[in-house]
């Protein structure tokens, strides 16, 4: 479970408020999508989770534990960009043993062993001693993927995964993710600009809109039951 409290994040000495006063549950197993205009703070909320920026107020608990103050090394979650955001001097192997060996107190042979079955899960076994420059951008998301299930986490963050790739690998890389959602039951929060892909992957969806939380609710009750014109408009309600 995380439960983010009222959380908010200024900038330049509160000249932006980029996240204002954000409150969300997302239960185990629970596919959250995020959706809002550019801007609303979709990324800065990620990253506050993820340990990458911490918050100007409010808290953060992940599974019962307060984790505001946790290094992002310490927390359980990973993370995928938009930009794939490997290592590019490490081969995809390293990339993937690299989060594994920071995060985890397994053995190196059995840390091999959960990249090669990852791999494996992921179809990139044949990739594995390529650098990020010798990969496609459906390779490189894939690693990315990878890179985040290898460590098992508790929650994943996904920050417009898709957003990079043309048509015909979108669909493919979101039926990949589909299958982690049916397969592992992950839990996760998953921001997009795409308001149909927000509206058929979540279980839940979130509109934010000025670093402020609209409306959340299953996409079908959002859709029928837009909480104002912003949300309606957002989802496509008719009006
Ligand atoms: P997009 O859809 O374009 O990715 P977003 O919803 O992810 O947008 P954020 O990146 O979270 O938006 O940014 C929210 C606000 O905070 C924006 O006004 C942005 O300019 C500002 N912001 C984000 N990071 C910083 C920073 N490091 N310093 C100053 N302002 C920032
Ligand atoms: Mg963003």
């Amino acid at each position: 479970t995380v439960t983010l409290d009222n959380l908010r994040k200024e900038f330049d000495n509160g000249r932006i408020v980029a996240v204002d006063g954000v409150s969300l549950d997302v239960e185990d197993g629970e596919f959250v999508t995020v959706v809002g205009p550019s801007g609303c703070g979709k990324s800065t909320t990620l990253r506050m989770l993820a340990g990458l920026e911490s918050p100007t107020s409010g808290t953060i608990e992940i599974d019962g534990e307060d984790v505001t103050d946790v290094h992002a090394r310490r927390r359980d979650v990973a993370m995928v960009f938009q930009n794939y955001a490997l290592y590019p001097h490490k081969t995809v192997r390293q990339n993937m043993a690299f989060g594994l060996r920071m995060s985890t107190d397994l053995s190196k042979a059995e840390r091999e062993e959960r990249v090669r079955e990852t791999a494996e899960m992921m179809d990139i076994e044949e990739l594995l001693n390529d650098r990020p420059n010798e990969l496609s951008g459906g390779q490189k998301q894939r690693v990315a993927l990878g890179r985040a299930i290898v460590r098992e986490p508790n929650v994943f963050l996904f920050d417009e995964p898709l957003s990079n790739l043309d048509a015909k690998l979108r669909t493919t890389m979101r039926t990949e993710i589909q299958r982690l959602q049916n397969e592992l039951d992950i839990t996760a929060i998953y921001v997009t600009h795409d308001q149909e892909e927000a509206m058929t992957m979540g279980d839940r969806i979130a509109i934010l809109n000025d670093g402020v939380l609209q409306q959340t609710g299953a996409p079908t009750e959002v859709y029928r039951n837009p909480r104002n014109e912003f949300v309606g408009g957002f989802v496509g309600s008719p009006s």
